[in-house]
């Protein structure tokens, strides 16, 4: 489906195709600090798909638990976040993890998987009945 994402002071909008059956929420300690929050919630689109309709992203570079290089979109006006990537260069079409909480839509991006569940918060507890697997 179509989607439709903001930053919250509006410097960045974009729009993006994105299925809310790809939503996972993400444990991993990156997305607890970098969210501010106890996880995140993503969902994959493709870099194709991806139109930014105003403002400039600032792109942060990571290494993730993965261990692999990560490019992470935000808006450095008011921080909000809005996708990770890999890095730039690869031979392959990228895949862009939207933070479900910039969506206009978010309310339809139900978690259907949760990742880095190694780190996941003990008192997190609401997604115990979904599957889940210890890293990514
Ligand atoms: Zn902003
Ligand atoms: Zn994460």
């Amino acid at each position: 489906m179509r989607v439709h994402g903001s930053c919250h002071c509006g410097h960045i909008t974009f729009t993006s195709e994105a299925e809310p059956e790809r939503t996972v929420v993400c444990h991993c300690r990156d997305c607890q600090v970098m969210s501010g929050g106890p996880y995140r919630s993503i969902v994959a689109s493709d870099e194709a798909s991806f139109e930014l309709l105003s403002g400039e992203l600032t792109i942060y570079h990571k290494v993730g638990d993965s261990g692999n290089g990560r490019e992470l979109g935000f808006c450095n006006r008011c921080g909000s976040h809005i996708y990770a990537t890999s890095e730039a260069g690869g031979r392959t079409a990228r895949s862009l993890g939207l933070r479900t909480g910039v969506l206009a839509e978010a309310a339809e991006f139900v978690p259907k998987f949760q990742v880095w569940c190694d780190s996941r918060l003990p008192w997190v507890t609401e997604f115990n009945a979904l599957p889940g697997k210890p890293k990514q």
